[in-house]
C-alpha cells in the first residue's frame, strides 16, 4: 500500500469514526419534543404523589375529629340533662359553666371539620384532573416514543455497518498502517485527521508553510501541522474509500 492509499485510508477512517460519533449521540439523546412530554408526565406524577399524601392526611384528621365531635356532642347532652335537675343556683352556675366549655370545644371542631372537608373537595377535583393524561396527550406520547425508537433502530443498524466498515479498512490498510492510524486518533481524536482549509490547517486554523501545502498537495508522504500535529490532506485530490 503507498503512502496516497494510506492516507486515503485514514481520512476513510476518520469520516466513518465521525459518522459513528453522530450515530452514538443520536442514540443517546432524546429528540426535545419527546423529553418535553415525558417531563410533563413526570410534574404531573410529583404533583399527584404530593396531592395524594395531603388526603391521606386530611383523611386522617377527618376521622379524629368525627369521633371528637361525636363524643362532645354526648358531653353535651350529659349537662343538659344535668341542667335540667339542677335544685340550686350554685349547682345551676357550675353546669352551665360546664355547657359553655363543651359548646366551644364543639364549636371550633365543626369549624375545623368543615374547612377540612373543603380542602378534601378541592383537592378531589385536582386529583381527578391530574390522574387523568388526556387521550391527546397520551396519543402524542406515544407517537413519539415509537418514532424515536424507529429513529434509534435505524441509527443502530447504520452503527453496526459503519463498525463493520471500521475494520474492513483496518484489514485493507494492514496491520502496521492501523496500528499508525490508532496512534494519531488516540492523541488527537476526535479530529485526528483534517482538511487543508486554503492555505491553513482547518482544525486549529494556522497558517502553514508554504512548502508544507505543497507537499500535502502532492500527498506523497504524510505530513502534520507545524502547529496541532494532526495529519493534514488536501481534499480536492484525496479519494476517500468511503
Ligand atoms: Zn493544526
Amino acid at each position: 500500500m503507498n503512502t496516497k492509499e494510506e492516507l486515503a485510508g485514514f481520512v476513510t477512517l476518520q469520516r466513518l469514526l465521525d459518522r459513528k460519533s453522530v450515530l452514538k449521540q443520536q442514540i443517546a439523546t432524546p429528540p426535545e419534543p419527546l423529553v418535553q412530554l415525558r417531563t410533563s408526565g413526570d410534574s404531573r406524577r410529583a404533583a399527584l404523589a404530593e396531592k395524594q399524601a395531603r388526603r391521606g392526611v386530611l383523611s386522617a384528621e377527618q376521622e379524629q375529629l368525627a369521633k371528637e365531635i361525636e363524643d362532645l356532642r354526648e358531653e353535651r347532652e350529659h349537662f343538659r340533662k344535668q341542667k335540667s335537675l339542677v335544685t340550686t343556683m350554685k349547682q345551676l352556675t357550675a353546669v352551665v359553666s360546664e355547657l359553655d366549655h363543651v359548646e366551644g370545644q364543639l364549636k371550633s371542631r365543626e369549624e375545623r371539620l368543615l374547612a377540612v372537608m373543603q380542602e378534601l373537595e378541592t383537592l378531589d377535583a385536582d386529583l381527578a384532573v391530574l390522574q387523568r393524561e388526556t387521550p391527546e396527550e397520551r396519543a402524542a406520547r406515544e407517537a413519539a416514543e415509537a418514532a424515536w425508537e424507529e429513529q434509534r433502530r435505524l441509527a443502530s443498524e447504520e452503527l453496526e455497518g459503519v463498525e463493520r466498515r471500521i475494520r474492513e479498512v483496518g484489514r485493507q490498510l494492514g496491520p502496521a498502517a492501523f496500528e499508525r492510524f490508532k496512534r494519531l486518533w488516540n492523541s488527537r481524536r476526535p479530529h485526528a485527521v483534517v482538511p487543508l482549509d486554503g492555505t491553513a490547517c482547518s482544525a486549529c486554523h494556522a497558517e502553514l508553510r508554504p512548502s508544507l501545502v505543497q507537499q500535502v498537495r502532492t500527498g506523497e508522504e504524510l505530513q502534520y501541522c507545524d502547529t496541532c500535529r494532526r495529519l493534514l490532506y488536501d481534499p480536492d485530490t484525496v479519494n476517500p474509500l468511503w
